[in-house]
């Protein structure tokens, strides 16, 4: 059985206060879950900000990215010691923003996944299509070829510490959600391709999140699919409410 992983990534977004503000409302607000994972990913600046504001929450704090050299001359990089020494649990990896906006390759998301899994740190590996990649009905191949490259030379029990995220890019900021069938269907050609790489049981077990535009009113019409394991929350996750009320809506 898997245990639902609910994420919020806030991007380029908030101030000191108001992550502060936004991470105690949210431990506030969600005290008495206990049938839900839930991790916020602020800004590296915030990070430790938003583990003190968290306190003994169940909360957890997870970066947006990271670097896969462990210490030395890297300008402007942190390494995996430095985000677990500000109260880090997990590392997003690859989001479609890395790849895209900022030149991440496949190559550099696996290197990133190595070293995070290394850590002990627990990684969130994201892959997605683009709307062309889609309307060329490329996505299968597009989402096959992320996914053997990023966990390339990772084994069946280090997949135990891994999520997968599923975010179309399309889908990413723009409002439009993938349907529900549309999820499930990649959902669970990634499990399949997960038994192929792996084993029965190892599929079976790996949390995939879904991501995308997801918001309150379609939480639990995504999170009915079979294979959608989680969800990984851009814009809704910004505010108290939002955030706090996906999470009941899956407890
Ligand atoms: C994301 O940043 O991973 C994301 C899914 O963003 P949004 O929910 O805003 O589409």
């Amino acid at each position: 059985m898997r245990k639902p992983f609910i994420a919020g990534n806030w991007k380029m977004n908030n101030d000191a206060k108001y992550s502060a503000e936004l991470a105690a409302g949210l431990a506030a607000a969600l005290k008495d879950v206990t049938t839900v994972d839930i991790a916020v990913c602020p800004t590296f600046v915030y990070l430790q900000t938003v583990a003190n504001a968290l306190g003994d929450s169940s909360i957890k704090v997870g970066a947006q990215d990271v670097y896969f050299e462990s210490n030395g001359a890297f300008t402007g990089e942190i390494s995996t010691d430095m985000l677990k020494d500000v109260g880090c649990t997990y590392a997003l990896i690859g989001h479609s923003e890395r790849r895209h906006v900022l030149g991440e390759t496949d190559e550099i998301v696996n290197k990133k996944l190595l070293s995070v899994l290394k850590s002990g740190l627990l990684p969130i590996l994201c892959v997605g299509e683009l709307l062309e990649e889609r309307e060329a009905k490329k996505t299968t191949e597009v989402v096959t070829t992320q996914i053997k490259a990023g966990l390339a030379s990772v084994s069946a029990e280090e997949m135990s510490n891994i999520t997968l995220a599923y975010e179309p890019v399309w889908a990413i900021g723009t409002g439009k959600t993938a349907t529900a069938d549309q999820a499930q269907e990649v959902h669970a050609m990634i499990r399949k391709l997960l038994a192929e790489m792996y084993d029965a049981d190892t599929a079976e077990n790996v949390r995939i999140q879904y991501g995308g535009s997801a918001k309150p009113a379609n939480t639990a019409e995504l999170m009915a699919n079979a294979d959608v394991d989680g969800l990984l929350v851009g814009g809704a996750s910004l505010k108290v409410e939002d955030f706090a009320a996906m999470i009941k809506n899956v407890e």
